[in-house]
């Protein structure tokens, strides 16, 4: 017997009850999180009480991946199903160019659309700032936030409306700028419940994505007071805005326990990529460096879901899966198909979490960063890292967690089929369609 089948809850009432709707997905994306900074994750400085209580009710991945090591690739990857750089999105897009999530690719939220869904965007985009990359261009019936890669948190007065400068831009609702309210996070999750109470009568898709806790390094007093006790400034100033994203989620969750959702809605919170710890002092340990890298640290995300009813409360759950897996996951539930001719390199998880497919989700996991400078493989336990001109390393991820020790020279053979498996996979991309100005160097 299947040790995974402990995660069915109710397996003889879910096949003669059928849901009474479709099921909510809400996706909550923190951004530059390190994957040690949560109470759940060994975090000792900063309590995250909400996200802690999400992971007890749910399922922790504890081999959870993100598609790229940082912003925009992974948000992509997100929001398709499939490697980002199929369709060359490897870099993140510049602001004011034109650069953007390709339009040959169908998101899921429009994808969700004739299975009756209505989906939101609340926070951050980067996917391209363009009128025909916007949001509610790619299905987002509803759109709160801004466009770029980040923001400054408090509003700005007076407003500015220089649209070239991409974290001082106003924010919109849809296509029109509106004023900021409060605190980013807090207007954010605001907006979020209240999506919530609004359209809690018909299935939705909400991604909430968070710019906390990227640069730049802002915190309201209140917040910065809970860690009066952390000498570091930068630090301090992490954990106030990761404790501010912590009841954010809290208001978002309390939303949807008012409105009668939890039985109703699968939730995942996940970070878009590992924490950078020298930009805003986060900590990935002991996973090797962060964002960036094609190390754990990089790619490694503290991933957990929750669907009350559904999946068993507390599970861990430890094949590797991905940040692809949301949106095949998401479209199994709506009974929506994916787009002809765009085949999901994502897998749905549910039936691996409710026991009634045993094993693991994915054979191997791939990435690559620079149009090709870095690749890393993940096959069962094995890793191999490939930077352009050095040798190959390979890392046993079940002894050696935090990648030290290469032991790549006692497994040529296996070194050799890992790099041809990459190899395969690496002949069916396409070249990054725009170059970025984020400079990936060898860690
Ligand atoms: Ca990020």
């Amino acid at each position: 017997m299947n040790t995974r089948r402990t995660f069915l809850v109710s397996s003889a009432a879910a096949a003669v009850q059928p849901p009474a709707r479709k099921p909510n997905v809400l996706v909550i994306l923190a951004d530059d999180l390190g994957s040690a900074d949560l109470g759940y994750s060994g975090c000792r400085d900063i309590p995250t009480p909400n996200l802690d209580r999400l992971r007890g009710q749910g399922v922790r991945f504890a081999n959870s991946y993100v598609s790229h090591p940082f912003c925009s690739p992974t948000r992509a990857g997100l929001l398709t199903g499939r490697y980002q750089q199929r369709f060359g999105h490897e870099n993140n897009p510049q602001y004011g160019v034109g650069e953007g999530l390709p339009l040959s690719e169908t998101l899921l939220p429009a994808l969700l659309k004739p299975a009756g869904y209505t989906s939101a965007l609340i926070g951050k985009w980067h996917l391209g700032d363009a009128s025909h990359f916007h949001p509610n261009a790619r299905g987002f019936d509803e759109f709160y936030g801004f466009l770029g890669g980040g923001h400054q948190y408090f509003p700005l007065e007076p407003p500015r409306i220089d649209a070239a400068k991409e974290y001082f831009v106003p924010l919109t609702r849809n296509r029109e700028p509106v004023p900021q309210l409060e605190y980013m996070t807090q207007d954010l999750s605001r907006e979020a419940a209240k999506f919530i109470a609004r359209r809690r009568r018909d299935p939705f898709f909400l991604y909430l994505a968070y710019n906390a806790p990227h640069t730049p390094m802002q915190a309201p007093p209140e917040y910065l007071a809970r860690f009066a006790s952390i000498s570091n400034e930068r630090r301090r100033h992490y954990a106030a805005m990761v404790s501010a994203l912590d009841d954010g989620v809290g208001a978002v969750l309390k939303s949807l326990q008012e409105n009668g959702l939890d039985n109703d809605t699968l939730v995942f919170f996940l970070s878009d990529n590992g924490g950078p710890a020298q930009a805003n002092s986060s900590s990935n340990l002991p996973l090797r460096n962060g964002k960036g890298s094609l190390y754990e640290g990089g790619i490694r995300t503290p991933m957990t879901a929750r669907w009350t009813g559904r999946i068993k409360p507390g599970a861990t759950f430890d094949a590797p899966v991905s940040s692809l897996d949301i949106a095949a996951t998401t479209l199994a539930l709506a009974g929506a198909p994916p787009a002809k001719d765009r085949p999901l390199d994502g897998v749905d998880l549910l039936p691996f979490l409710t026991g009634a497919r045993s094993g693991s989700p994915h054979e191997r996991l791939f990435w690559r960063t620079g149009g090709g400078t870095h690749h890393a493989l993940r096959e069962a336990n094995w890793k191999l890292v490939l930077h352009q001109d050095s040798e190959p390393e390979l890392y046993d991820l079940a002894q050696d967690p935090a990648e030290k020790n290469d032991i790549a020279l006692s497994n040529l053979p296996r070194v050799r089929e890992l790099r041809a498996r990459l190899q395969e996979w690496n002949s069916q991309l396409a070249k990054p369609a725009w170059q970025g100005l984020s400079a990936i160097r060898k860690p």
